[in-house]
């Protein structure tokens, strides 16, 4: 009754076939978890005013549903639902660059790729997500790791003002002056507030709109010098790195354990010098040059997809955080090979291991553009990112799949915590289902988003209407995290 109450009212914007034949095809689900649910119908809003009366009908009729941006959501539920409606975002793809070009405001429905190619004509660029296809609005709104983080903190340190329809369907601007609370809550606190129409984002020059970055690929017989030059790189101070970002993939392809590092640097000087320990370290293959943000985010995205050439992949992942050494990043890796070698006969297991830093000028400058939802300190930096990554193509599997997964972070954390290293803090946009994000930011943090909910919320919409993803109590599968603290 929901669904044909949106679609007498928005006709042609209700689509009631399957959810893997709605929307533009290139925009669909990155887990096949997600892709296989079959929502009672698609809405796909152009306007505020229609997320408000999706809200609305959605509470009439006590009929759940879920919010889709870029559909990068890791399980069943985060972004599409089961007999419910799917609102689909992709209609709200305005971009518009401010006169003085130092904001921007984009609609939730766009992916980064967009927003990078718009800005691009101005030689501008926003610290958004470095996979193309990502949407800007689970990103955003679950805290966000851009190639500029050490200089502009999370991407949600950079939005200035969200545009949000509340639970009781009124349009509001959350910002520094009007709703600071609920602007303070949005800056991590994921889908628990209302549904993000648009934002508005602090833009930054690109010197003559470049960088320098690309992949390196090394053989195993290089992993320690990596992870050796990826401390000393995770262990600069602002006055000696805020330009050179690092993600390390440790995967295996055709049988081969591989390190991918991507490296990347927003000024366009070739080999920079903060990157020459990296530099020195001989690669199999090197992709490194001076390109566009653009440029840059394309080459990512056409790397996961000739890594992973199988379609109607299922997905795990997981994540953890601890003070950056070494050891810890070594015991990481060993151990995410142990769980490639633990499901060498599953068919398709693809398991990866992200390793990224939480540099210590990321922190500061979170605390500089006015702090986030995570509550984390600089004095604890910098700090090491885990994230374990698994795909597999037999749902038969899935069970011993997710339950390795679930046994590395485990193992890592205990090492971790036996170590002193281990760190509460779990990253909404890796967290695993089976993990607590919001109790992992702390008590203060925690108290004061169900405070900001009760305030916005206080029929608790975002939390029973929409079941889907990071609810602010307990983790999305219903247990408590073994992980939280
Ligand atoms: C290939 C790949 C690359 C990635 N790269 C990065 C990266 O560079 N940096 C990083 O930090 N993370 C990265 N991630 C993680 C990513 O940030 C999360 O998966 C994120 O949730 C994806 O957002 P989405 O909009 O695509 O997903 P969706 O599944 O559409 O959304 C995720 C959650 O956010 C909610 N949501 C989305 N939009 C709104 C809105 N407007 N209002 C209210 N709720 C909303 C959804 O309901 C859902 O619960 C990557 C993930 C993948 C798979």
């Amino acid at each position: 009754m929901a669904c044909r109450d949106l679609s007498h009212k928005f006709p042609g914007q209700v689509l009631f076939h399957r959810s893997t034949e709605c929307g533009k095809s290139e925009r669909k689900y990155w887990a096949y978890q997600q892709q296989v649910l079959e929502p009672a119908c698609v809405f796909e809003p152009a306007h505020s005013d229609q997320v408000a009366h999706m809200i609305q009908a959605s509470q009439k009729y006590r009929c759940p549903f879920a919010v889709k941006s870029g559909g990068h959501g890791a399980f069943a539920g985060a972004s599409n639902i089961e007999g419910g409606i799917t609102m689909s975002l992709e209609r709200l793809d305005e971009i518009h660059i401010s006169d003085d070009s130092s904001l921007v405001t984009i609609g939730m429905g766009n992916i980064w790729l967009d927003v990078y190619e718009r800005l691009e004509a101005r030689k501008l660029a926003v610290a958004g997500g470095r996979y193309p296809s990502v949407g800007v609005g689970g990103l955003s709104l679950g805290g966000g790791q851009s190639f500029f983080a050490s200089s502009r903190g999370w991407t949600c340190d950079n939005i200035r003002s969200y545009q949000v329809v509340l639970a009781d369907c009124q349009v509001i601007e959350a910002n520094e002056t009007s709703h600071p609370d609920l602007h303070w809550a949005l800056r991590g606190g994921g889908n628990n507030f209302g549904v993000v129409t648009k934002i508005t984002m602090e833009t930054f020059p690109m010197m003559d709109g470049k960088m320098w970055g690309g992949l390196r690929i090394h053989s195993e017989d290089q992993f320690a010098q990596v992870l050796h030059a990826a401390n000393n790189l995770g262990n600069m101070e602002a006055d000696e790195n805020v330009n050179g970002a690092q993600i390390i993939n440790f995967m295996s392809v055709q049988g081969k354990k591989l390190a991918v590092a991507i490296l990347t640097h927003s000024v366009p000087e070739p080999n920079p010098p903060v990157m020459s320990e990296y530099l020195s370290i001989p690669a199999i293959v090197d992709t490194t040059h001076i390109r566009s943000l653009t440029n840059m985010s394309r080459e990512l995205g056409s790397s996961e997809g000739q890594l992973r050439n199988v379609t109607h992949v299922l997905k795990a992942r997981g994540t953890a955080t601890f003070a950056l050494n070494e050891d810890i990043m070594t015991y990481a890796k060993d151990v995410c090979y142990d769980t490639l070698a633990e499901l060498a006969n599953v068919e398709n297991a693809d398991p990866n291991c992200v390793f990224q830093i939480i540099t210590k000028p990321q922190l500061e400058a979170s605390v500089i553009k006015g702090g986030n939802a995570f509550d984390l300190k600089v004095k604890d930096g910098p700090l090491f990112l885990l994230n374990i990554q698994v795909g597999w193509t037999n749902g038969g599997d899935s069970q011993r799949v997710q339950q390795a997964a679930q046994n590395a972070l485990e193992r890592t954390i205990s090492y971790g915590r036996e170590n002193g290293w281990d760190q509460e803090f779990q990253y909404m946009n890796y967290a695993g289902e089976f993990q607590d994000v919001i109790a992992s930011y702390g008590k203060l943090a925690k108290d004061r988003l169900m405070a900001t909910a009760e305030k916005y919320d206080p029929k608790g919409v975002f939390q029973k209407l929409q079941p889907g993803y990071f609810k602010l109590e307990g983790d999305p599968s219903g247990n408590r995290s073994v992980f939280s603290g």
